[in-house]
Formats: structure tokens, C-alpha cells, sequence
């Protein structure tokens, strides 16, 4: 079959790779000029199958007030918020409180991760891919007691679903991670063993660059501006090229991984996706002393900050943010994400030369992806990743894969199902 991939994010380049592997003849279109530079350019860098969860939850609506009124506090909703920005509060909030749903979708994304990372291990198996990645395990920090007690019941889950994990002192905490000098609250930690780290655009880059290798085509600059489609099946789709070019490409089939931008197209075609671009920060700044920095990647509970090894470089990532889609980055929330840095591993990396990055999580309301069969025989959807989309792209392009060749997927696909919005 000659299948269209819409976008060429670490979704669509792991989903064009995974169909090439089945025998397809794959063609990728991306509006920008190279793979990875949308959301998945400046992203955490943490691959982390353990950690996965859905979103929409109990525990995180009852947290959101204080977090609003913290200054450094990890979300922000632009005032008014707008409507957009409130149907999809009111949708998240519906799916927190829906009795049973954060317990089972949790549980589907940690099955999908635990698949994707054993896909991403074949892959760089594989390929020899350079994207500075590593599975030298991830922590959480605990700066309170509390944050221990609550540690303990997520390790419960993670025993239940046999994901290695360990919960730490804070002396095995630096044991681990011996560059964390600075004096940020330390009560412990938990540790997830087999979770990793990587640049998701390098890798996304190298991935699209072994891809044109073995034959998959990547238009560049261009846009999909329609899907050409009737009453039944796709067609193709309209493109626009950067430079007026207009064309009609036909397909067998069309994957959708627009990333955030994916419901502008599927609107055509009667499908509701409510994904909501949800505003993080980032910056990456050259190491200045290796050993003063951190061996992997740490998530910082006191300020809900990311701060992870990628190579020689320190990227720390921040703020989930409701205000539309505004690419704007107020020092305030920079200055947030360095305190933190400071905090924890202070002179290990030249801040003052960092760059910095905002990109947008193509978040679904209640949290996991949408991997299945659109409105159309042929339409076919793997987007809506949120906050992981990094993480689980590997298992996620495999299981599109695996619909798209009418099998039976590696795992239930329930919790992704396209169709769950409109029930
Ligand atoms: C601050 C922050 C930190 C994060 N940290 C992590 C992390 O540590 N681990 C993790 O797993 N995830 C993380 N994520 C989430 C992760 O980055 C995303 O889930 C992932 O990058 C989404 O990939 P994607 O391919 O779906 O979307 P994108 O990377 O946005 O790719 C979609 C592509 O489609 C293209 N496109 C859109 N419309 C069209 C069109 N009409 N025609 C042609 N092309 C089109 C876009 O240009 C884009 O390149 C983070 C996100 C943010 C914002």
C-alpha cells in the first residue's frame, strides 16, 4: 500500500519507519523544513514508560488551585480563560471525577510504555541512531514526607504491572546521583530502573535520515491543507508547498500525526478531536562541570521541574499552561526552571549560555493518545501523546501499524480509541 504519514514529529517518523519495516511504501509531509522541530525539538528528553499517566485526574484537580496561586507554582492559565481553554478544562475535569477511568487508563499507558520501550530497544538495536540517548533509569525527587507517602502507592502500581522501581533515601538519592550538591528539600526518592533519556529531535532527525535511506520520501515545506475523501474512504490529500506548489497526492491509506495541529484536519472529515496545545518551557545549556550535573534525568517535585543529561549538554524543562497557542517566553518562567537547576545541581552548566525553547503538548482531556481508525475505512489516527509523546511513540507507531495491517494489536487499544470524545 502507499501510505501517507501527516507530519514528520517523533510520532510520524516512528510510525513512517514501522510501516516501512511492513512493507509499505511510505510518504511523509511536513509543513516545516526538517523532522522533529514542531513539539518534539526541545521537549524533557525523558523517556519515561514508568512514569506515564493519564492527565485528567482527581489527585491533580485538587492540587490545581494552590499550583495556580504559587508564583513558581507548575500551572498557569492565562485570565479570562478563553473558551477553548474552558471546554477543555470542563472536558478533563469530566474525565477525573468519571468513576474507574484514571485507574484503567493509567494502567493501558503504563502497558504501552512498557511496550514501547522494548520497541525502542529493537530499534536502536537496529539502527545506529545518534540522539544521545540512554536507559540509565530516572528519579523522582521527594522534597516533603508527603511527597514519600504518595511515592509509596505508585510503586505499588508499578510493582502490579512488574515495572522495576525502588524507593530511595536521600543518601541513596545522591548515591545515584552523586552532581546533586545544591541544598533544594531532600526526603527521598523513587526510582525508575529501566526508564531512559534522549534528544528527541536528534533522534527524530536520525530516524527520518535512516528512513530516506531505506526509501521512505519526506516532502519537506509542505503543507497538507485537506484530506481529499468521500463518504467512505480517503483518497489523498491536498498539498501546498512553501513555494505555491499545489498538488494532489494519492494513498491507499493517510495517518494523521499532526501533533496539536491535528484537529484542524480531521474536522473535515466529522472527527472531534479535543486536543489543546498545553504550553511548556525549556532551555539547554552546555555543561560547565560534568560531574556536578545529573547522571540521567531528575524530576524536582519542589519546583515540578525536569532536569536531564542529554550528552554535554543540561536541558530543564518546566509549566504546563493553559493560554492558547502563543509561542511568546516570559523571563519569570525561565527564571523559575534556573532556580530550580541551582537548587539541585548548581555549576553544572553554563545557564547565562542556555537557549530556550517553548513548544506545545498536543494534550487529549483525559490524557491518552488516540491510536486507531479515524471516521474513514482508511483514515488512520496516532496523535494526542500529551505529555509522552516522546515515550511512547516507538509501541504507538507499531500498534498503528499493526491496525493498519488488520491485525490484531500487541495491546487492547480501548483507552486510545478516536471515537471515546463523542461517547
Ligand atoms: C515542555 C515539554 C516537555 C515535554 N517533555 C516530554 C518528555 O520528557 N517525554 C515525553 O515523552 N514527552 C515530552 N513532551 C511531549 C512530547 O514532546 C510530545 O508529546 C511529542 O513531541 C508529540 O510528537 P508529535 O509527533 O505528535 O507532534 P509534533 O512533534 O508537534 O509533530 C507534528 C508535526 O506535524 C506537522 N504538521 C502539522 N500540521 C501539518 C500539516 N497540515 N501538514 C504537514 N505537516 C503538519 C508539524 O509541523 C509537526 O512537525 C514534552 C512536551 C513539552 C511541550
Amino acid at each position: 500500500m502507499h501510505i501517507v504519514v501527516i507530519g514528520a514529529g517523533v510520532v510520524g517518523v516512528t510510525t513512517a519507519w514501522s510501516l516501512h519495516k511492513r512493507g509499505h511504501q511510505v510518504t511523509v509531509i511536513e509543513r516545516l523544513e526538517g523532522a522533529g522541530l514542531e513539539t518534539s525539538k526541545g521537549n524533557a528528553g525523558q523517556r519515561s514508560y514508568g512514569v506515564v499517566s493519564p492527565w485528567a485526574s482527581a489527585a491533580m484537580a485538587r492540587k490545581a488551585l494552590t499550583y495556580l496561586m504559587d508564583r513558581d507554582g507548575p500551572l498557569k492559565m492565562r485570565m479570562p480563560p478563553s473558551l477553548d481553554t474552558l471546554r477543555f478544562l470542563v472536558s478533563t475535569l469530566r474525565f477525573a471525577y468519571a468513576p474507574g477511568v484514571f485507574g484503567l487508563n493509567r494502567r493501558a499507558m503504563l502497558r504501552l510504555g512498557i511496550h514501547s520501550r522494548e520497541s525502542f530497544l529493537a530499534l536502536e538495536d537496529e539502527l545506529n541512531l545518534v540522539f544521545d540517548g540512554d536507559h540509565a533509569g530516572l528519579m523522582h525527587l521527594a522534597s516533603s514526607p508527603h511527597m514519600m507517602t504518595e511515592y509509596v502507592d505508585t510503586a505499588e502500581v508499578l510493582d502490579e504491572l512488574g515495572i522495576e522501581n525502588q524507593l530511595l533515601s536521600p543518601q541513596e538519592v545522591r548515591e545515584y546521583e552523586p552532581g546533586m550538591r545544591g541544598n533544594g528539600p531532600l526526603h527521598g526518592g523513587l526510582r525508575y530502573a529501566t526508564d531512559g533519556t534522549g534528544d528527541c529531535h536528534l533522534f527524530s532527525r536520525s530516524l527520518a535520515e535512516a528512513c530516506e535511506k531505506a526509501g521512505i520520501e519526506f516532502r519537506y515545506n509542505t503543507r497538507v491543507n485537506r484530506l481529499v475523501a468521500d463518504h467512505r474512504r480517503v483518497h489523498g490529500v491536498e498539498l501546498e508547498g512553501s513555494n505555491g506548489m499545489h498538488e494532489r497526492l494519492e494513498a491507499d491509506a493517510v495517518v494523521l500525526s499532526a501533533g496539536f495541529a491535528s484537529p484542524l484536519l480531521a474536522k473535515e472529515v466529522g472527527l472531534h478531536l479535543p486536543i489543546y496545545p498545553v504550553k511548556g518551557y525549556s532551555l539547554t545549556a552546555p555543561l560547565l562541570d560534568a560531574e556536578k550535573a545529573p547522571r540521567s534525568t531528575i524530576h524536582d517535585d519542589n519546583f515540578k521541574v525536569v532536569s536531564t543529561r542529554l550528552g554535554d549538554r543540561l536541558r530543564a524543562t518546566g509549566f504546563v499552561e493553559l493560554s492558547g497557542f502563543d509561542r511568546q517566553i516570559p523571563e519569570t518562567r525561565l527564571q523559575t526552571i534556573r532556580k530550580s537547576v541551582n537548587s539541585r545541581f548548581p555549576g553544572a552548566a553554563d545557564l547565562s549560555a542556555a537557549t530556550t525553547w517553548t513548544g506545545f503538548r498536543p494534550m487529549t482531556p483525559d490524557g491518552p493518545p488516540i491510536i486507531g481508525r479515524g471516521t474513514r475505512e482508511n483514515l488512520f489516527l496516532n496523535t494526542g501523546h500529551g505529555t509522552f509523546g516522546w515515550t511512547l511513540s516507538a509501541g504507538s507507531a507499531e500498534l498503528i501499524a499493526q491496525v493498519i495491517d488488520g491485525e490484531t494489536p500487541a495491546l487492547s487499544l480501548d483507552a486510545f480509541r478516536p471515537g471515546r470524545f463523542a461517547e
